[in-house]
C-alpha cells in the first residue's frame, strides 16, 4: 500500500522528515492528525523504526483508539503494544511496570478529580481545618496547580500565613495518598517525571527505546507533560536549556485552538520547543481538506480578532457550499425545539445522526436540548456529561472491587463502609479514624482494634470484602464483577428502591463492560512481543480494569451500534469533524463565558474555543442563540454574542430577522430587547416602571448579596434589572421573582 499518495506536498514533506525535531503548525483540518498517523506507519514501512521504538501522545483515549484503528488499517502490525495514548494514559503505564521504583503499591488506584475532592475534605476534617476559611475546591485547584508546575509541597514558594497554611496542607495530602496508594491525576504525570528524573537506568532505558517521539495538540501541554517529553528525548537539564536532546520530537499543533489555558495548558511551550530542540523543520499546513468555503471564512474571520497568534490562513478548494445559518429563538426551549425540527430535517435528507454534533459551552446547557431530543425520540449520546463511569452506583461497585485490590484505599473504604446501609454510624467512623491515625494505619486496618457493637459491625464488613477476595481470587473478571454487586448487597439495594431501575441496569452493564474490556485488551491470549520489561508493564485484568474506569470514563457509553446523535462541549470536540454542527447558546456571559469577560486573554481563549467549534463542520454550520435561558434555577435574559457579530456578512445567512443595532455603545454593543418586544407594545417600554427601582440604587439579593442596578427594562410582569453585583458579576434579574430590596 502507498502510503504516501493521498498526501499534498507539504504534507509528504512533514511525513518524510529526517528524524530531526519538527513543529508541524497548522490551522484546523489541515491534516495534523494524518500527517502525524501516516509518519508512524511510514516509519515502520520503511524500516526506519520498529513499533516499540514509538512514542505517541494525543489529548483523549478517542483519538488514541482512532490513530491505532488507523494505523492497523495502514500496515499489517498488531498496534496493541504500541505505546500510544494519552499523557496520562502512558504515565500510569510506567508507573504500573516501575512500581517499585516509584515507591507505589502494584495495586495502586487513581483518583479521579471527585475522588480527589473527596478526600481532601475528609483531610480537612481530620485536621480540624476550617473549610471556610480554605475551601477543598480552592485547596485542589493549588495542589494541582503545583503538580502541574512541577513542584512538591517543599518547593512552593511560601509568602503569607495563608499560602503556607496551603503548602502544609498540599504535604499532609500528599502523604495521606501515600498512605493510601492512591494517585490523583496529577500525580500519575509528576510521579512519572519523579522516577526518570531520579533513576538514571529507567531513563536511559527509555531514552533508548523511544527513538520516535510524536505529540499531537502540542498547543495544549502544559509545562510539566513538556519537561516530562524533554525527559523522554534526553535533553536533560532543569533549567530548560537542552544540551543535544537524543531523540526527535515531532509535534504538530495550532496555537489558534488552545483552549486548555485555564488548566494550565501553555501555548509558549510551542516557542520553548521550537528554541531549545533547534528546530530546523517549521512546517506549515494551510489547505483545508475539511469544511467548505463559507465555514472557512467565517472562521478565519472571526479568529482575526485576536491579537496574538502565530499568524496563517486557511483556504480550501472545496467550493463556497452553504452560508453559516443563523437562528434565533426566544428562550432556550424554542432554540432546543428549531434544533430538534432541524435534525428532524437532516435526517429525512439521509444524513446518519452520528454525522450532527450539538455543541454547547457548559455543560449545563445539555438538560433542555436532551429533553426536546427525548421527547422526539431521537437517540442521542452525551459525550463529557455524568458518564457511565461516574455514576453513583457503579462508583459503589468500583469501590468494592478497588477495595478487594488495595485495602488501604480510605476513598473507596468510605465509600462503601456503609452502602447499602449497614447501621454504621458517622461517630463510629470518626472513632475509626481516629483510631487509624493513632497507629498511622489505613481506616480498614484500624477496624481490628475496635470493639463492643461498632467492632462487631466493621469486622463483619472487613469479613465481607475479604471472603469477596478469596472467593473470587481465580475467576475471570466479568465473574468478579457480578460476584461483587451481588454478595455486597448492592443490586438488592437498588432493586428495592422505587426508582433503581436504571441503576440495577447499569451495574448489570458493569458486567459487560469488564466482559467487553478483558475482550479488548486481548488478556488470556498472549500478545506477541510482550516479554521482560514490557510483560511486567501488564497488570492483571482486575488492576486494568480498575485503571481503564477511571481514566477512560465516558469512552465506552454509547450502546453499541446505535446511530446516535453527537451531544458535547466544544471542548470536548476537539480533534473531531462532522458533516453538521450545531453550536448553541451564542450570548454574552455563555458564549464568550462570563468569567472570561473581565480580561483579554480569558476572552481570545474564548474566541479560539468558538473557532474550534466552527471548524468541527464539513458541510453545514447552525448556530443559534436565545433571548432568555434557564440556568442554574436562574432566568438569564441574554445579549447576543460578540461572535456573531464578527462573522463576514458573505458567509451567514439569518433564518430569523437580524435586528438592527441599536444604542448599547461599546464595539460590541449590539443588543436588542426581543423579550420586550414580543410581550409587550413599543410604546410600553418607555412608560413608568411601578416597582419604583431606579438606575444607580443600591439592592439587596438574597443570594448575591449587595449591587447598583446599571439599568432597567420592560414594564410589569416583565420588568427587570441589570444589576452589578461586584464579584458575583453583572445579571439580568426578573424583578418578579428576584425580591431585590433596597439596600
Ligand atoms: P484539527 O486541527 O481539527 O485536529 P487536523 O489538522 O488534525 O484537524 P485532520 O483531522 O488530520 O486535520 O484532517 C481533516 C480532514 O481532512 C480529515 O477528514 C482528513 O482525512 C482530511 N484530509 C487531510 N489531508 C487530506 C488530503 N491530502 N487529501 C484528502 N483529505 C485529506
Ligand atoms: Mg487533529
Amino acid at each position: 500500500m502507498n502510503l504516501l499518495q493521498n498526501l499534498n506536498e507539504q504534507q509528504l514533506a512533514a511525513v518524510t522528515l529526517p528524524n530531526q525535531s519538527a513543529l508541524i503548525l497548522a490551522g484546523a483540518g489541515s491534516g495534523k492528525t494524518r500527517v502525524l498517523t501516516t509518519r508512524i506507519a511510514w516509519l515502520i514501512q520503511t524500516g526506519q523504526m520498529s513499533p516499540q521504538s514509538v512514542l505517541a501522545v494525543t489529548f483523549t483515549n478517542k483519538a488514541a483508539k482512532e490513530m491505532m484503528t488507523r494505523l492497523s488499517a495502514m500496515l499489517p502490525i498488531n498496534t496493541r503494544g504500541m505505546w500510544i495514548g494519552t499523557f496520562h494514559g502512558l504515565c500510569n503505564r510506567m508507573l504500573r511496570a516501575h512500581h517499585r521504583d516509584a515507591g507505589l503499591p502494584s495495586t495502586f488506584q487513581i483518583l479521579d478529580s471527585a475522588d480527589q475532592l473527596g478526600a481532601i475534605k475528609r483531610l480537612l476534617k481530620a485536621n480540624n481545618i476550617d473549610d471556610e476559611r480554605y475551601p477543598p475546591r480552592n485547596l485542589q485547584q493549588f495542589i494541582n496547580g503545583s503538580k502541574e508546575a512541577g513542584l512538591r509541597a517543599r518547593d512552593v514558594e511560601v509568602n503569607d500565613d495563608y499560602n503556607r497554611k496551603f503548602v502544609e496542607l498540599y504535604g499532609i495530602y500528599d502523604a495521606q495518598c501515600n498512605r493510601e496508594g492512591v494517585c490523583d491525576f496529577a500525580e500519575l504525570l509528576l510521579r512519572c517525571y519523579e522516577l526518570l528524573d531520579r533513576n538514571e537506568i529507567l531513563r536511559q532505558h527509555y531514552q533508548d527505546r523511544f527513538s520516535h517521539i510524536l505529540v499531537d495538540e502540542f498547543q495544549d501541554t502544559n509545562k510539566l507533560q513538556y519537561a516530562w517529553l524533554k525527559m523522554l528525548a534526553g535533553g536533560h537539564g532543569r533549567a530548560g536549556s537542552i544540551t543535544g536532546a537524543r531523540n526527535a520530537i515531532f509535534a504538530v499543533g495550532d496555537d489558534d485552538q488552545s483552549i486548555y489555558a485555564f488548566r494550565g495548558a501553555n501555548v509558549g511551550n510551542m516557542s520553548d520547543f521550537e528554541r531549545e530542540f533547534r528546530v530546523q523543520n517549521l512546517i506549515k499546513l494551510e489547505q483545508n481538506y475539511r469544511s467548505v468555503g463559507h465555514i472557512l471564512n467565517a472562521a478565519n474571520a472571526l479568529i482575526a480578532n485576536n491579537a496574538r497568534r502565530l499568524g496563517k490562513e486557511l483556504w480550501t478548494d472545496a467550493g463556497e457550499g452553504e452560508p453559516v445559518r443563523i437562528h434565533e429563538a426566544q428562550t432556550d426551549g424554542y432554540e432546543a425545539a428549531w434544533l430538534v425540527d432541524e435534525v428532524r430535517q437532516l435526517i429525512t435528507e439521509g444524513h446518519v445522526r452520528a454525522e450532527i454534533a450539538v455543541l454547547y459551552r457548559s455543560n449545563a446547557q445539555s438538560r433542555v436540548i436532551e429533553h426536546a431530543l427525548f421527547n422526539a425520540g431521537i437517540p442521542y449520546r452525551v459525550y463529557g456529561g455524568l458518564r457511565f463511569f461516574e455514576r453513583a452506583e457503579i462508583k459503589h461497585a468500583l469501590a468494592y472491587l478497588r477495595l478487594i485490590e488495595n485495602p488501604s484505599d480510605d476513598t473507596a473504604f468510605l465509600r462503601i463502609v456503609n452502602f447499602p446501609p449497614r447501621g454504621i454510624g458517622a461517630r463510629t467512623l470518626e472513632q475509626l479514624a481516629d483510631a487509624a491515625r493513632g497507629g498511622n494505619a489505613s481506616l480498614y486496618a484500624a477496624v481490628g482494634g475496635m470493639t463492643g457493637a461498632p467492632g462487631a459491625k466493621l469486622g463483619a464488613f472487613v469479613k465481607l470484602i475479604e471472603s469477596l477476595r478469596f472467593e473470587t481470587a481465580n475467576l475471570p473478571l466479568s465473574e468478579i464483577v457480578d460476584a461483587v454487586i451481588q454478595r455486597s448487597g448492592l443490586i438488592q439495594h437498588y432493586q428495592a428502591e422505587k426508582e433503581g431501575q436504571e441503576r440495577v441496569e447499569n451495574l448489570g452493564e458493569l458486567v459487560n463492560a469488564a466482559a467487553a474490556f478483558v475482550q479488548e485488551e486481548g488478556y488470556g491470549a498472549d500478545a506477541p512481543g510482550t516479554q521482560g520489561e514490557a510483560a511486567a508493564a501488564i497488570p492483571s485484568p482486575l488492576a486494568g480494569f480498575l485503571s481503564h474506569a477511571s481514566l477512560e470514563a465516558g469512552d465506552n457509553q454509547a450502546e453499541a451500534g446505535q446511530d446516535a446523535l453527537q451531544l458535547m462541549t466544544v471542548h470536548a470536540a476537539k480533534g473531531l469533524e462532522f458533516f453538521a454542527v450545531f453550536i448553541t447558546g451564542l450570548e454574552e456571559g455563555l458564549f464568550p463565558h462570563e468569567n472570561s469577560l473581565t480580561e483579554l486573554d480569558g476572552l481570545e481563549e474564548e474566541r479560539r474555543l468558538m473557532y474550534v467549534a466552527i471548524t468541527r463542520a464539513r458541510r453545514r454550520l447552525y448556530v443559534s442563540f436565545a433571548q432568555s435561558r434557564l440556568l442554574h434555577g436562574q432566568t438569564r435574559y441574554g445579549i447576543k454574542s460578540r461572535f456573531l457579530e464578527e462573522l463576514p456578512d458573505s458567509a451567514v445567512k439569518w433564518l430569523t430577522p437580524r435586528v438592527a443595532a441599536q444604542g448599547g455603545g461599546g464595539r460590541f454593543g449590539q443588543w436588542h430587547d426581543p423579550g420586550v418586544k414580543a410581550a409587550a407594545p413599543a410604546g410600553s417600554v418607555r412608560s413608568q416602571p411601578s416597582h419604583g427601582f431606579r438606575v444607580g440604587q443600591s439592592v439587596r439579593h438574597a443570594k448575591f448579596g449587595e449591587g447598583v442596578i446599571v439599568n432597567l427594562e420592560g414594564s410589569g410582569d416583565d420588568a427587570r434589572v441589570q444589576v452589578n453585583f461586584g464579584v458575583h458579576g453583572v445579571k439580568w434579574l426578573l424583578v418578579a421573582v428576584a425580591r431585590l430590596v433596597a439596600a
